[in-house]
C-alpha cells in the first residue's frame, strides 16, 4: 500500500509570491506552490491536500486556526497515514505546541514545515523541507511497522524537533528552529537519521481525541528592570484574564520588592494561575535556588521547569479551554502532558 498523506496548507512564506504593487510577500494558493515542486511525483505516495481559505501569513494565526487544524486532522485521521502542515515560521512553534495538547492519543505523524524563502525563488528551502516532511510523515518503524513519528513535530532544514519543545531561533537561517532543552527527533543529512530515544511513544492504543476548546484569557508578563508596580498590577488585573505566563530572569527569579511580591500574592489569591517561565532560551526554572525565585514559589507561582513560552501559553489556553477551574489548571500545569517539559 502506498503511504497516504494529507497536506494541509495554511499559508506562510513557502507559498508566497511578491505583490507587484507593494513588493511585499503575500500568501498565494496551493496550486502555485505544488507546481513548483514537480519532484513530488517521484514520491510514490497518495497525496491529497486541503488549504486554508484564504491562506494566511502566520502572524495572523489565532486559536480559531488551531481549532480548524485539529478538526481537519481529526476528521481525516483514519483515512491517512500522516499529515504535513505547511505553515509560516513566525508562529509555527505556537501552532505545534497547541496541536500537541489538542490531539490526545495521537499515534500518527503531524509534521509542520514551511520555509524562509518562497517556493518560487531559485534558492528556496521550501522544496527540500516539503519533500523531507512528506518522507518523514510516511516513514514506518522497520521493527514493528508503526509510524516512526507519533507526535506533532517541526521539520526545518536539517532537524526534526518535538513541536512543543521548539522555538523559532532565526529570522535568516535556513535552520530556523531549535530546541535548547530537548534533543532533535531526527537529523537530516544524506539520509534521515531518527533518534529513537527522543521520539514520543505511548503504548496505549486509544483512539484519537480532539480537544477543541481553547481559552484565550491567558497573557504573557515579561519582567524587566524598571518595571513599575502600576504596570505589573495593571496587567494582573486585566478583566477576564485567568492565566499568566510570567517571564522571569535566569533560574526563575524576579524582584523581591514588597510591591512585586504583594501584587503576585494578591493575584494568586484572586484565582489567577501564574506559571514561571525563564527568559533564557536554554535551561529552566529552579524556584528553590535563589531567594528571589523562592519568593515566587511561596506566593503560589507554579514552576514551568524547562517549558517554552509557546508551550506554556498554549497549555494554559488548552487547560482553561477544557473548562477546568483555576485550582484544577494549576494542578495539571505541574505535570507534563505530552513531553513538553522535563521535571
Ligand atoms: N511571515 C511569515 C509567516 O510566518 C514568515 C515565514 O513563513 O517564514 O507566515
Amino acid at each position: 500500500m502506498k503511504p497516504r498523506i494529507l497536506i494541509i496548507y495554511t499559508g506562510g512564506t513557502i507559498g508566497m509570491i511578491q505583490d507587484p504593487s507593494t513588493r511585499t510577500l503575500r500568501p498565494f494558493d496551493f496550486s502555485h506552490l505544488i507546481d513548483n515542486v514537480p519532484k513530488i511525483k517521484m514520491l510514490d505516495y497518495d497525496i491529497e491536500h486541503i488549504q486554508f481559505n484564504p491562506p494566511i501569513d502566520s502572524s495572523n494565526v489565532s486559536p480559531s486556526h488551531w481549532q480548524q487544524l485539529a478538526w481537519e486532522i481529526g476528521r481525516h485521521y483514519d483515512k491517512f497515514d500522516g499529515f504535513v502542515v505547511l505553515h509560516g515560521t513566525d508562529t509555527m512553534a505556537y501552532t505545534a505546541s497547541a496541536l500537541s495538547f489538542m490531539l490526545e492519543h495521537l499515534h500518527k505523524p503531524v509534521i509542520i514545515t514551511g520555509s524562509q524563502l518562497p517556493i518560487g525563488e531559485v534558492r528556496t528551502d521550501g522544496e527540500e523541507n516539503l519533500i523531507t516532511a512528506l518522507q518523514i510523515a510516511a516513514e514506518r518503524d522497520p521493527v514493528n511497522g508503526e509510524p516512526m513519528v507519533q507526535e506533532v513535530a517541526i521539520l526545518f532544514e536539517n532537524y526534526l524537533w518535538r513541536g512543543n519543545r521548539s522555538t523559532k531561533m532565526s529570522a535568516d537561517n535556513f535552520n530556523a528552529f531549535g530546541s535548547n532543552n530537548y534533543p532533535s527527533l531526527a537529523k537530516i543529512g544524506l539520509s534521515i537519521h531518527f533518534h529513537n530515544e527522543a521520539l514520543w511513544r505511548v503504548h496505549d492504543k486509544l483512539p484519537l481525541r480532539v480537544h477543541n476548546g481553547l481559552d484565550s484569557n491567558v497573557i504573557i508578563v515579561y519582567v524587566h528592570p524598571g518595571m513599575t508596580e502600576n504596570v505589573l498590577r495593571h496587567q494582573l488585573s486585566i478583566p477576564g484574564v485567568k492565566g499568566v505566563v510570567l517571564k522571569t530572569y535566569g533560574a526563575g527569579n524576579a524582584p523581591t520588592a514588597p510591591w512585586f511580591n504583594d501584587a503576585i500574592r494578591e493575584a494568586v489569591a484572586k484565582g489567577l494561575v501564574i506559571i514561571n517561565v525563564t527568559q533564557c532560551p536554554d535551561g529552566g526554572v529552579h524556584q528553590k535556588r535563589y531567594f528571589t525565585g523562592d519568593m515566587l514559589a511561596r506566593a503560589g507561582v507554579i514552576s514551568g521547569h524547562d517549558i517554552t513560552t509557546e508551550a506554556a501559553l498554549t497549555k494554559m489556553m488548552f487547560l482553561f479551554g477544557m473548562g477546568l477551574s483555576s485550582k484544577q489548571v494549576a494542578h495539571r500545569l505541574v505535570h507534563p502532558i505530552c513531553g513538553e517539559m522535563t521535571i
